[in-house]
């Protein structure tokens, strides 16, 4: 049982720590070369006993607005609620600013549980278990490696 002052100690520790490379959401990220390209092997984990599916997808918006701020949010259609900002990118979409729409659009994204087998940058994320965040690009890859033994054809999914 915790007592306040182990709950300070743990929550000290806890920010000290450095050695696990973080997106701005706190997601895993495999450190980068300096082409950008980052480099890990990653075990995707079963779901959890409360959960159904070991793979959450979610869309979400990332863009900069006319003073230079970014908006950056998840986007309701993931919980099929209406979106204002995909309700006024269809506008732009569909009259005068299609560049501006699709800077606009939202993207989708996939969050596992990830056991980080190799990290060689960091070694130090070795072993521990992480949600990871990943794009269309990865998920084509896994989709491919699921049904390869089947024989089936799987294609990579349209942008
Ligand atoms: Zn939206």
């Amino acid at each position: 049982m915790y007592n306040l002052e182990t709950l300070k100690a743990k929550v000290n520790a806890l920010a000290e720590t450095k050695t696990v490379v973080k997106d701005s959401e706190g997601y895993y990220q495999p450190s980068t070369e300096e082409t950008g390209i980052g480099t890990a092997l990653v075990r995707l984990l079963p779901p959890l006993r409360e959960e159904e599916f070991p793979v959450v997808q979610i869309y979400n918006h990332a863009f900069q607005g006319p003073s230079g701020s970014w908006f950056v949010d998840n986007c309701p259609t993931t919980l099929n609620l209406s979106c204002p900002v995909c309700e006024a990118n269809s506008a732009l979409w569909n009259g005068p600013n299609k560049k501006l729409a699709s800077l606009r659009k939202r993207k989708m994204y996939y969050i596992s549980n990830v056991l980080v087998v190799l990290d060689a940058k960091q070694p130090e994320n070795e072993g521990k278990v992480l949600l990871f965040k990943y794009g269309v690009t990865i998920m084509d890859k896994i989709r491919v490696r699921l049904f390869w033994n089947d024989g089936q054809v799987v294609t990579e999914s349209a942008r």
